[in-house]
């Protein structure tokens, strides 16, 4: 039987409806909104894409946007005093750097320099120590958009067997980390991991996080598994004339469909769940800093 396609686009939809519906009772109970300021250095031009379409879904949440662009030869200094500007601006409740910065800019201090609990990004040792210990902080975007698809298609986590391909900071471990937190058996593989396919095969939930395009096969998966593609990658597509190009995961769609039990595509898959979860922290921050009761989104 084909695999069930998780629509990420739709789950996204519905999650950014009802962090709307809570900024909206929030104005009304208390007069004031969230705000999310996002900081561009440079004009690598998929970044310039992403942080508009952040502003944008920011304001369709009815919720307060600041960008703030600098130009490519912005120093260290100037951004990390920005970045302090914003730590210390009682409007701003989410603070967003896009990434990469360029060369010449650590991105790591970026990260450190940002307030914890403005931390949307969920990237700060902070965060990350909460999430490890299994605490309540501020989790990467990206993550948890893909544990939200997860639990949507599996009714029950705890003993599954889960396999990470990838170890960033930025998705691999997160994801592991949320898994954990649900009581799976969590396996991460990486660049130097060996039998990775038989590990793969192993999986009920196989979250591939790699950046290969279509380095899972349809053979690696166990049928009925979950499979989860983070995976974003530009290929060439001659079929569709000269110089053109489209995106592909890291999974071979097409025959990983055919195997699991429930799949998300790419696009459409986990990439639009990451701009809901960016608001559903800021949202959570926001709460957090005003001594608000978060409030309690299922979706
Ligand atoms: P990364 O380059 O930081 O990490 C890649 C990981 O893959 C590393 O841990 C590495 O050890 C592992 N790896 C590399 N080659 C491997 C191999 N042959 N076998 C097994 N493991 C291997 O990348 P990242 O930031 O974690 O992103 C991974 C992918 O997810 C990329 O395609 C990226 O574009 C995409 N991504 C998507 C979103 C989104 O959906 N919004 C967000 C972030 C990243």
């Amino acid at each position: 039987m084909p695999a069930n396609i998780i629509d990420g686009k739709e789950f996204a939809i519905r999650l950014r409806g009802k962090i709307s519906e809570s900024v909206s009772d929030l104005k009304d109970s208390h007069n004031i909104i969230p705000g999310l300021a996002v900081v561009l250095v440079g004009n690598d031009p998929a970044s310039e894409i992403y942080v508009r379409n952040k502003g944008i879904q920011t304001k369709e949440a009815d919720m307060n946007s600041y960008e703030f662009k600098m130009s490519e030869d912005t120093s260290e200094e100037e951004l990390l005093s920005k970045v302090e500007e914003l730590n210390n601006n009682s409007d701003v409740n989410g603070i967003l750097v896009q990434f990469p910065v360029p060369n010449h800019i650590s991105q790591q201090k970026v990260i450190e320099t940002i307030s914890p609990k403005k931390d949307v990004d969920g990237l700060h040792p902070i965060n990350s120590g909460y999430l490890n210990s299994g605490l309540d902080g501020l989790v990467p975007c990206t993550p948890m958009g893909a544990s939200i698809l997860i639990k949507s298609s599996t009714d029950k986590l705890e003993g599954k067997n889960a396999v990470i391909i990838g170890r960033s900071n930025l998705v691999g471990k997160p994801v592991a980390q949320l898994l954990l937190k649900e009581h799976c058996t969590v396996t991460i593989c990486h660049s130097r991991s060996k039998d990775l396919q038989d590990i793969a095969a192993s999986a009920d939930i196989l979250v591939a996080a790699v950046g290969i395009p279509e380095l899972v096969k349809g053979d690696w998966i166990k049928p009925g598994a979950t499979v989860i593609d983070v995976g974003i990658n530009r290929i060439d597509a001659p079929e569709k004339g000269e110089n053109k190009t489209r995106l592909v995961g890291d999974v071979d769609f097409e025959a990983a469909s055919k195997v699991a039990g429930h799949i998300t595509p790419v696009p459409g898959g986990v990439g639009p769940m990451t701009i809901a979860c960016l608001l559903l922290n800021t949202l959570n921050a926001f709460c957090e800093q005003n001594g608000f009761e978060k409030p309690n989104i299922n979706i």
